[in-house]
């Protein structure tokens, strides 16, 4: 391949690209934090790329989101307070917001630039949610406001970038000491750790880090075609029980959540959590 001429290439790890055809680049700009693109893309409509690293499609996001949410909400049982750490695009709001039963959300973005940009170029995502009286937004770093927030969180989702950037300091050790502080009790905290074929130390360290403070930790995996190079691996910790939740239980909570999913079921939800040998050698 030589000629990339109308492709939008993501070069995120050192010896492994990735080229999605872009028929139109519908938005390009430098936002105060990073390099925010939209391409248009056949197979996966509109995609959103920050410092050339795809975060989002309209094709593929709902797997990513609806494994983020609904696996600890729903594992969790009772969660009425949702803290999200990034999340600019607004798709993991919409998706926690599907649970009647969750009462506030909070969403902590440090780019009011990803959050302005998406209402407008990727409204197919938040669908609304950025207009549900349940969810506060708050433009700040997640680190700091990870720092000082009182707390209480049935649930933490971290759906940042990658840790590069300014995603990085939500991938240290103190941030997660942070996180652990802020949950209430029995609370889950879920972070995105990549690709663990292609990122294999980015989530070694997550788990190191996670072993260190949890009583129940381990990650589980789900695969996102734009997120290339195999499973992508979501970190778990918690001192409560929410991973013990039994087939049965989970199916009753599913239904009377009462939400449609593309990916998510109880059956999947259990089968995320089982790890192939390359991946649970990763664990510390
Ligand atoms: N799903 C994507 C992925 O794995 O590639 C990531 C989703 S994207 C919504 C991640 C968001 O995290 C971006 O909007 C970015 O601005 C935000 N972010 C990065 N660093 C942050 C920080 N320190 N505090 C809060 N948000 C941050």
């Amino acid at each position: 391949m030589t000629d990339m001429t109308g492709w939008s290439v993501e070069r995120l790890h050192a010896d492994h690209a990735q080229a999605l055809r872009a028929d139109r680049v519908l938005y390009d700009s430098e936002t105060a934090h990073q390099r925010l693109r939209v391409i248009e893309n056949p197979t996966f409509g509109r995609i959103l790329t920050l410092d050339g690293v795809v975060q989002t499609t309209e094709g593929d996001n709902f797997i990513y989101h609806e494994m983020m949410s609904h696996v600890p909400i729903l594992a969790h049982g009772a969660a009425r307070r949702v803290l999200i750490v990034g999340g600019g695009d607004g798709g993991m709001a919409k998706t926690v917001l599907t649970h009647a039963a969750v009462e506030h959300v909070t969403m902590v973005e440090i780019d009011a630039g990803v959050v302005d940009f998406s209402k407008e170029y990727l409204p197919m995502l938040s669908e609304g949610a950025f207009d549900d009286p349940r969810l506060e937004l708050v433009i700040a770093d997640g680190a700091a406001f990870m720092r000082e927030t009182g707390g209480g969180y049935d649930v933490i989702i971290v759906d940042s970038t990658d840790p590069i950037g300014p995603g990085e300091v939500l991938f240290t050790d103190s941030f997660y000491g942070h996180a652990r502080r802020a949950l209430a009790p029995g609370g889950v905290l879920v972070t995105q750790n990549g690709v663990p074929f292609m990122q294999g130390d980015e989530l070694t360290n997550t788990m190191r880090a996670f072993k260190a403070l949890f009583s129940d930790w381990t990650c589980y995996l789900a695969t996102i075609p734009t997120y290339a190079g195999g499973p992508m691996a979501f970190g778990w910790g918690t001192d409560g029980e929410a991973r013990q939740v039994d087939l049965e239980t989970l199916k009753k909570r599913f239904a009377a959540a009462d939400i449609a999913t593309d990916y998510y079921t109880p059956e999947v939800h259990l089968g995320a959590f089982a790890l192939p040998p390359y991946v649970a050698r990763l664990m510390p």
